[in-house]
C-alpha cells in the first residue's frame, strides 16, 4: 500500500468521543515505550504524526489518523506503566478495555512487542485476553535492529513457542524496526489486503 496522504482526526478520551464513521480502524497497543509511535511515523512516513517519547502513561487517549482518506490508523494508549498515577496504573484502563471491547469499526489489533525482551506476563496476559474475547489481533515485534539476526530469530521463535502453550494456533506476526523500516511493507500490505478482503 501507498501512503498517499496521513493526518492527524482527533485525540478522545472516551470512546464515544470516536469518529462516527463506518471506516476500518486498524488500532496500535503495547507496553508504554514499545516505540508504537516510531512505528506508526514509520508506517505513514510522517515523522511528526504521532508524538513519540511524551510521558509515558500520562494522558489515557485514542488518537484517530485518517490514512488515504479510506481508513483510521489508531494510536491507543500504552498499557502498563507502573508509574503512572494512582487512578491510571490500572493494567489495562478502561479506555484501552471499552475501545477494544465495543469499537465495531475496529478491524484489526496490532500487539507491539519488544523484540529484545523475554515474554512479559502482561503482554501475554493481554493477548490471551485478547483471544478470549476474540477480538482479531497481529503481533508486531518492534526494534528488531536493537538485535544480531539469531538473537532476533531465537527471541521471535521462543515467543511463538510460549504462545503455543496456550494457543492453537499463532497470529500474524510481523517483525518492524522504526529506525530502518524493516516490516514496514509487510504490515501495510497486510492491511491492505484486509480492507480489500472487506469489499
Ligand atoms: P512509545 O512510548 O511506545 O510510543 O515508544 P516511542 O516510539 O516513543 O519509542 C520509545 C523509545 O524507543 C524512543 O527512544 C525511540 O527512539 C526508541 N525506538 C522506538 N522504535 C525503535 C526502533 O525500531 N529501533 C530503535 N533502535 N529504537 C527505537
Amino acid at each position: 500500500m501507498i501512503i498517499k496522504s496521513a493526518s492527524f482526526v482527533c485525540s478522545s478520551a472516551k470512546v464515544e468521543q470516536c469518529p462516527k464513521q463506518q471506516l476500518s480502524e486498524f488500532a496500535f497497543i503495547g507496553r508504554s515505550n514499545v516505540g508504537k509511535s516510531s512505528l506508526i511515523n514509520r508506517l505513514t512516513d510522517h515523522g511528526g504524526l504521532a508524538k513519540t517519547s511524551s510521558t509515558p502513561g500520562k494522558t489515557q487517549l485514542i488518537n484517530h489518523f485518517i490514512i488515504n482518506n479510506n481508513w483510521y490508523l489508531v494510536d491507543l494508549p500504552g498499557y502498563g506503566y507502573a508509574k503512572a498515577s494512582k487512578t491510571s496504573r490500572r493494567k489495562f484502563s478502561n479506555i484501552i478495555t471499552e475501545y477494544i471491547s465495543h469499537r465495531e469499526q475496529l478491524t484489526l489489533l496490532f500487539v507491539l512487542i519488544d523484540a529484545r525482551l523475554e515474554p512479559q506476563a502482561i503482554d501475554l496476559e493481554f493477548i490471551n485476553k485478547l483471544g478470549e474475547d476474540g477480538i482479531p489481533f497481529a503481533l508486531a515485534f518492534t526494534k528488531a535492529d536493537k538485535l544480531g539476526t539469531g538473537a532476533l530469530s531465537s527471541n521471535v521463535a521462543h515467543y511463538k513457542k510460549v504462545l503455543l502453550e496456550s494457543w492453537e494456533e499463532l497470529p500474524p506476526v510481523f517483525i518492524t524496526s522504526a529506525q530502518n523500516g524493516q516490516g514496514k511493507e509487510d504490515v501495510l500490505k497486510y492491511i491492505e489486503n484486509v480492507i480489500n478482503s472487506l469489499l
